[in-house]
């Protein structure tokens, strides 16, 4: 074997459903020296890190930190500190995290109830005290914002109904923090977990989770060990708690990553980064339609952060995305599960979400239709997009 060549990847724009690009301070971040895991620096720098994360969450949350895995690891630190073998546990599933949801639940050994409503919805709260009431569970698990769909499902009132019940609410934010609102404390959600790669502007390999009093309270009740070492929150939170006993060697660059990746969130305000976002959003939006486009999302319940449209009738998917990464060097998402080869995912999300990449994808994915025989007047997608942010404040 002759020896690979010198990492030399291709500068691409990730604007599909994460890893988004990373921001440039966040890589700058990544290169700095590593120190040693129990460093009182690096002591230090997790500190900051979780206090930064509190207010990410708006939190007050004590336990509050990043796991040192991706996004579904998150969602398994919460199922399986929260469940034991024969728990009722209820999981709305609305898409294909849902249907994860429902996976890694059913694998802790819950009792469990599954309401579904079709892909592109989202659920409204009547129903779920319906289920609630006769069903009466320990835990209710739900994603804030569905990636496969790009359905925006509400949480506010979602908590207090669910105490009412004395249910957990476990919420899926991985898509959701540092791009739409996301306040734990006012919503009173007792589990949620979130990852680095989306909204944070970092690279994949953290997932912050956070846990209410309610819930520490609830594992505290447990009468069985939890399933998996690993993510046994009794012994991690030792190591990021107070003790700082070792449980493993957190990833050190990574954690380097999400501090500055907080610290532009921070720095940029919570308002306003949401703000951001969601005027991004509306400028694509603006120009998808203009180009006759669709979103698979109901009308109203749309994420700013991730635009998931229907492919119109005749386009080869495959084909499409292929020209786009070629040509444009623009990655896009492929449909997920029920929406596999029929929708296109574009993520606006954090470092990402910015006028020039609206304008960019538009024109490019212009091309793409135009060329497989979609009848687009030109330039279209973009005059409307222009002429939203020139006539929007
Ligand atoms: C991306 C995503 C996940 C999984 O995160 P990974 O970092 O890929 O493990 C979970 N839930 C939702 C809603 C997501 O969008």
């Amino acid at each position: 074997m002759s020896l690979p060549g010198q990492l030399n990847p291709t500068p691409r724009l990730l604007l599909g459903p994460g890893p988004s690009d990373a921001h440039p301070r966040v890589l700058s971040a990544m290169a700095t020296p590593l120190l040693g895991h129990l460093d009182p620096q690096f002591l230090q720098i997790m500190t900051e890190t979780a206090e930064m994360l509190r207010l990410a969450y708006q939190t007050k949350n004590t336990l509050t930190f990043p796991i040192s895995a991706t996004g579904m690891a998150g969602m398994e630190t919460t199922l399986v500190n929260l469940i034991e073998p024969g728990d009722r546990v209820v999981i709305c599933c609305k898409g294909y995290f849902g249907t994860r949801m429902i996976d890694v639940a059913g694998r802790c050994g819950a009792q469990l109830t599954v309401l579904e409503v079709p892909w592109g919805q989202v659920f409204d709260f009547d129903r779920i005290r319906d289920t609630l009431r006769s069903v009466r569970p320990k835990v209710l698990g739900i994603v804030h914002a569905e990636t496969s769909t790009g359905a925006y499902q509400p949480l506010q009132g979602l908590g207090q109904l669910c105490h009412e019940f004395d249910t957990l609410l476990v919420a899926d934010c991985v898509t959701s923090l540092g791009c739409v609102p996301v306040a734990l404390d006012d919503w009173e959600i007792d589990a949620a977990y979130s990852c680095s790669q989306k909204g944070l502007s970092c690279p994949p390999g953290l997932s912050p989770v956070s846990f209410s009093e309610r819930a520490v309270e609830a594992m505290s009740q447990r009468k069985t060990k939890v399933q998996s070492w690993y993510f046994d929150m009794t012994m991690i939170r030792q190591y990021w708690g107070g003790d700082r006993a070792y449980h493993h060697t957190a990833p050190i660059t990574m954690v380097y990553a999400l501090r500055e990746g907080l610290r532009l969130l921070l720095e940029e305000g919570l308002s306003a980064r949401w703000a951001r976002h969601l005027r991004n959003h509306q400028a694509l939006k603006a120009g998808l339609t203009a180009m006759g486009l669709k979103y698979s999302a109901q009308e109203g319940y749309q994420l700013p952060q991730l635009n998931a449209i229907l492919l119109p009738p005749g386009v080869d998917d495959l084909a499409g995305r292929k020209q786009l990464l070629q040509e444009f060097g623009i990655e896009i998402g492929v449909g997920l599960g029920d929406f596999k080869g029929k929708v296109w995912r574009i993520g606006l999300m954090g470092y990402n979400s910015r006028p020039n990449n609206v304008l960019l994808v538009l024109a490019a994915i212009e091309q793409v239709l135009r060329k497989q025989g979609v009848s687009i007047a030109p330039g279209a997608g973009v005059a409307a997009a222009e002429q939203f942010y020139a006539t929007s404040a």
